[in-house]
């Protein structure tokens, strides 16, 4: 996909996702690793007001060369783009549910569906609060991510990557619902997925 294609895409999901309420204000960013750097959602932006021409550039080394400035949290990005070089993109949201479910101390999201086991994976690592946009928080995050897809910010949000910024975006939809469900079911006893069949599903779709 050409540079242009891709800004066209980031443009059309970050739009998707504000309307559906998955991010609202100025709140969450989104990253794509391109062959010769990255571009991220510029700070202050709304994810439902983009600009193609206005996304921020970074060379492979992080440095801003073209667009507006980049998000403050480039920093989450840069932890899970490092720690995963299969990843492509990176999804960052204050998405209601993820984000309650980020305010327990006991922050899980139990294998309650095939789906959120295929897309996010066996675990979601809580990563402890840190006022945003501190870049103390980058090594917590870039250990977490070399063993797992997705993280819990505390009382924060989610950051999940993707293959491509479809699977990123599909990945935080499937992460929002799982934590939809994880908080209808709380206190009851649902039957989870066993340890068999999350294995079973990650032999075969991982
Ligand atoms: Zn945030």
């Amino acid at each position: 996909m050409t540079e242009e294609a891709q800004r066209r895409l980031l443009v059309e999901l970050g739009a998707s996702l504000f309307q559906r309420g998955y991010s609202v204000g100025s709140a969450g960013n989104i990253s794509i690793r391109l062959e010769d750097g990255y571009l991220m959602t510029p700070t202050n932006s709304s994810l439902g007001r983009l600009e193609a021409a206005r996304i921020s550039k970074l060379d492979r080394d992080w440095n801003h060369v073209d667009g507006d400035k980049p998000t403050k949290e480039v920093f989450l990005h840069r932890a899970f783009l490092d720690a995963r070089p299969e990843a492509g993109a990176v999804v960052h949201l204050h998405s209601t549910y993820a984000t309650a479910i980020s305010c327990f101390e006991e922050a899980v999201i139990p294998p309650l569906t095939p789906y959120f086991v295929m897309r996010v994976g066996r675990t979601l690592p809580l990563i402890p609060y840190y006022r945003p946009g501190n870049p103390e928080m980058e090594p917590a995050v870039h250990a977490a991510a070399k063993g797992a897809k997705a993280v819990l910010l505390a009382n924060h949000g989610p950051v999940i990557c993707g293959a491509t910024l479809i699977d990123a975006v599909n990945a935080a939809e499937e992460l929002e619902e799982a934590a939809k469900l994880a908080l209808l079911l709380r206190g009851m006893s649902p039957r989870l997925l066993t340890p068999p069949q999350v294995d079973d599903l990650l032999t075969t779709f991982g």
